[in-house]
């Protein structure tokens, strides 16, 4: 079913990054793949023992600040992450219509902000290889905030950053958990994004309304 955005009622308008308008598989074949293949490398060890503690250890950082952070990693795998994400940064890539869709909404009079959970040297990698940064009057890392989008505090903190009416804002995000938390805020336009890994099979997000194609949109 075609997404219906009632654009009068919008005038803010926050977008994620990564699974959103940036195809998440760039991110999902680093964390998986190729970063358990040259960790394994460097320290001896098969490639399917370094995925198992490496996934180990992802869950426990699941959803927090750390798991987001290249310092954070950096530290704990004693590698340099983000060193080992340029060698893949020809994976960055925009969503099918995503970067058709962020024309389209500069030629409106709305107020655009991206909120990421990326870090902001990944952000900066990002913006060089896709020109993304350009569509956005303000870019905001929760790295900036001190919490992750998925913790209430990241959206109370975001109203030192940005000023914005719950009620007249629109947040697309594939991160469930992250429309959970922007609804208990009360962000009242709410969208997901059916597939944010063009590799993948789609993602069940019945309980928010969801967008499966940018060029489906209406205004
Ligand atoms: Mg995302």
């Amino acid at each position: 079913m075609k997404p219906k955005i009632n654009w009068k009622e919008i005038k803010t308008v926050l977008l994620d990054m990564d699974g959103t308008l940036l195809d998440l598989y760039f991110d999902y074949y680093f964390w998986q793949e190729y970063l358990p293949e040259q960790w394994a490398k460097q320290n001896n060890m098969n490639t399917k023992a370094a995925k198992i503690k490496l996934l180990d250890w992802y869950r426990q950082e699941s959803g927090t600040l750390s798991w987001y952070c290249l310092d954070f990693w950096t530290e704990k795998l004693n590698f340099d992450v983000f060193a080992l994400k340029a060698d893949v940064r020809h994976l960055i890539k925009y969503r099918p219509y995503a970067e058709s869709f962020l024309k389209r909404l500069n030629t409106l009079d709305l107020s655009l902000t991206m909120v990421t959970n990326a870090h902001e040297k990944l952000v900066k990698m990002k913006a060089d290889e896709t020109g993304i940064d350009t569509f956005f009057n303000q870019i905001i890392s929760s790295h900036s905030i001190g919490y992750a989008k998925e913790e209430y505090a990241f959206w109370e903190k975001l109203t030192a950053k940005i000023s914005f009416n719950v009620n007249e804002t629109l947040l697309i995000d594939d991160n469930l958990t992250v429309l959970r938390t922007a609804r208990e805020f009360g962000i009242k336009h709410l969208y997901t994004v059916t597939k944010p890994d063009s590799h993948r099979p789609k993602q069940n997000s019945e309980e928010f309304e969801s967008i499966d194609s940018f060029n489906e949109i209406d205004f």
